[in-house]
């Protein structure tokens, strides 16, 4: 089983070099921010705010997650791809996936949706907690300001109306959240292969990444 672990920032581009990895060298995607973004919806349906610890915990050890092979979401049967990448959710889902106990039922999730595949998997504690043992583990930044302008771009791809500042006080506010977690935080650790992205192509990217996983180091 070969196991690619991306873990980031939000905006660094993760999602897109996933969905290119995946294509390239045929392995499974899986996106565990929306297994995170699947509990923030639940909660938003069964109007639970952030108080509700306890309803929020058993709330994510009830609902049904399914990612397919087309990176379509599916929350208890419907599916919600677009729906997770909402403003709504996006504001919520950094406090919520603090919780001990949700990032603990997430990750046997995940852990479980790997199993009997060649995956790429990308998150925040994916090379640290999730698959600390995979064999290729990457961590892929980009500069605060190039993070905001590449979200806000993707937002109007799909047509999620946020302004420069709402994306840039998100992004801050995760970067602090997602790196001050009791568990699970975003951590760089010696053993991963650190990628600046801030002045790289997309294509550049990808090829850096393929680079090490063929261990191809010969090519320009
Ligand atoms: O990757 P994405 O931005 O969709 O993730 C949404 C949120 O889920 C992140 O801000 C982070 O708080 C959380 N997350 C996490 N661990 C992961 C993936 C995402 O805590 N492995």
């Amino acid at each position: 089983m070969k196991i690619v672990a991306i873990d980031g920032p939000a905006g660094s581009g993760k999602g897109t070099i996933a969905s290119i990895l995946a294509k390239k060298l045929n392995l499974v995607n899986i996106d565990t921010g929306a297994t995170y973004r699947c509990v923030a919806l639940a909660c938003l349906k069964n109007n639970l705010s952030l108080n509700n610890q306890d309803e929020i915990i058993k709330l994510s050890s009830e609902i049904d997650i399914k990612i397919d092979l087309n990176n379509k979401v599916y929350l208890n049967g419907e599916d919600v791809t677009d729906e997770i990448r909402s403003k709504e959710v996006t504001n919520i889902v950094s406090p919520i996936s603090s919780i001990v106990e949700v990032r603990k039922n997430m990750v046997d999730l995940q852990r479980k949706m790997a199993s009997n595949y060649d995956v790429v998997m990308e998150g925040r504690d994916i090379t640290t907690v999730v698959f600390p043992n995979a064999q290729y583990k990457f961590y892929l930044d980009a500069s605060l300001e190039e993070r905001v302008k590449r979200r806000i771009k993707q937002n109007k791809e799909k047509g999620i109306d946020m302004s420069y500042d709402e994306v840039l006080e998100n992004i801050k506010a995760r970067d602090y959240n997602d790196s001050h977690k009791e568990v699970g935080s975003l951590t760089r650790t010696d053993d991963q292969i650190y990628i600046d992205s801030t002045n790289m192509t997309i294509e550049e990217v990808a090829h850096e990444f393929i680079k090490v996983i063929e261990g191809d180091n010969n090519e320009s």
